[in-house]
């Protein structure tokens, strides 16, 4: 099957979405590119109920290649991904915190520095209807120097390296989302400043080496002997 490797990830990656509440039903759609081929979840089927034949597979320019099903109505925006950066998945879904910030805010500052993972404050793409050349050029100009991005009324979208990557972007972008949102019931959440941000890189880039004491007599024995 041509690159059932990548449909049977896509089929995984699905379930595991289903299984920690990021999509219902249908509400989200997953792609993988290898070379000039991208796989994609079919339009009409819930992620975990799909099978690797059920993903169509197309050519970067848009063509069907193999699969008897529609391809997700969301593929003209995972293929402006794919023409544009180097990224190999990617990951949309309609999760809930991220659908309320999507639909009341421009943008998700970075309270946590957690955000950096996807490249700092998070943009929130112009409305556009669904599946639309017009949303994906949104989605698009809103993503410049990031992982991730929200779509206006309608959800989030993250990039990776790998489904993994892509997958663990949207659980994080979610998680950033929630954060945010319960921060504001309690009270006005304080954006973290460029500096602070600065020196976040910084010590990402710089970790602290913690000194190896030279091992004495008994030192070395594990603390709990094995079969105990
Ligand atoms: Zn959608």
């Amino acid at each position: 099957m041509l690159m059932g490797e990548e449909r049977r990830a896509l089929c995984a990656y699905g379930r595991r979405a289903i299984e920690s509440g990021l999509v219902i039903g249908t509400s989200g759609n997953l792609s993988v590119r290898s070379g000039d081929l991208v796989a994609v979840t079919p339009s009409g089927v819930a992620l975990d109920r799909m099978t690797p034949q059920d993903c169509p597979v197309l050519d970067i320019e848009g063509y069907v290649v193999s699969g008897e099903r529609q391809p997700s109505s969301e593929t003209p925006m995972h293929l402006a991904v794919y023409a544009a950066t180097d990224a190999t998945a990617v990951v949309h879904t309609h999760s809930v915190f991220g659908a309320v910030v999507a639909t009341t805010m421009t943008e998700l500052p970075p309270i946590h520095y957690n955000a950096l993972l996807l490249g700092g404050t998070i943009r929130v793409a112009r409305y556009a209807t669904y599946g639309t050349p017009e949303l994906a050029a949104n989605v698009m100009e809103a993503l410049a120097g990031r992982q991730a991005v929200l779509m206006a009324n309608h959800g989030g979208v993250t990039l990776g390296a790998d489904l993994e990557t892509a997958f663990e972007a949207t659980r994080l972008l979610e998680w950033l989302c929630e954060v945010y949102v319960r921060a504001k019931g309690v009270g006005e959440p304080r954006v973290l400043t460029e500096e602070e941000l600065g020196a976040v890189v910084e010590r990402a880039l710089n970790p602290q080496a913690f000194p190896r004491r030279e091992p004495v007599h008994g030192s070395d024995v594990p603390d709990i002997e094995p079969g105990k």
